[in-house]
């Protein structure tokens, strides 16, 4: 069920026990190669290809597309909510959507900035209300093994604007995707200095990381199939009801 194109009635006579899905992008930098729009395209494909696979069990919002991106600004284009914005943003989707009965949140990022806000906004809406079931992924996190596996440079994780995102690209808007200006820097997002906080201009030359030329539309593939899998399957256990291993189930 896609929220957008639904009426008022037919929200108030859903199931109570479907999942709302939120997927949280990003319009930022992403190199001389992939437009601005790349992580909200992203997350949002993911939702969608869920949604389609279980249309009964999730209820899908529209991606909040405002991410916390102030680490790319030196960039032109780039936009980006406050960390308190972005979380009172997605806070207020859930506020929305409590008073009516709805009790499962999940959220989807595409953009690794927004994790940590993403992380405190459902922390502090699990103070308030505790009885609702809410918890957040990056769409990444199910690609890893499967990226590691595709990738042919000598970096084998998924980053900004690297092999692995501008695969995706090439799989899910492969029109949008300037392939002359396609660049292998070699740049690892690794600081020297493990914990260490840095912007986009202080770590990269163009806004990218990696071997983007060895991008493809099949790795893209293999990337996305991978994450749709394991988000559906994660979805499909939250609408069900699931248990904490030595505690009974919930629903
Ligand atoms: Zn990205």
């Amino acid at each position: 069920m896609i929220l957008s194109r639904m009426t008022w009635r037919e929200v108030e006579d859903l199931d109570r026990a479907c999942v709302v899905l939120i997927p949280t992008g990003a319009l930022e930098q992403h190199g001389p190669h992939l437009p601005l729009f790349t992580d909200s395209l992203i997350a949002g494909a993911v939702a969608e290809a869920v949604e389609h696979y279980l249309p009964a069990e999730v209820l899908l919002t529209p991606t909040l597309w405002l991410g916390a991106s102030a680490h790319h600004l030196a960039f032109a284009g780039t936009l980006s909510a406050s960390f308190e914005a972005f979380i009172r943003s997605l806070q207020s989707v859930i506020e929305s959507l409590e008073p009516h009965g709805f009790e499962k949140f999940f959220v989807v990022n595409g953009h690794g900035g927004n994790t940590e806000p993403n992380g405190l906004a459902l922390r502090e809406i699990k103070t308030r209300f505790p009885n609702l079931t809410v918890g957040h992924v990056g769409y990444f996190d199910y690609s890893r093994a499967v990226a590691a596996e595709v990738m042919e440079g000598p970096i084998r994780e998924i980053r900004h604007a690297c092999e692995a995102e501008t695969s995706l690209a090439l799989h899910l808007f492969p029109d949008l995707v300037r392939r002359d200006l396609l660049r292998d820097d070699g740049l690892t997002a690794n600081p020297p200095i493990a914990g260490l906080v840095a912007t986009f201009d202080e770590v990269t030359e163009e806004g990218s990381f990696g071997y983007a030329t060895l991008a493809s539309a099949e790795k893209g593939k293999a990337i996305f199939d991978a994450a749709v899998d394991g988000l559906t399957r994660d979805v499909a256990a939250l609408a069900r009801g699931f248990q904490f291993e030595g505690l009974p189930p919930r629903d």
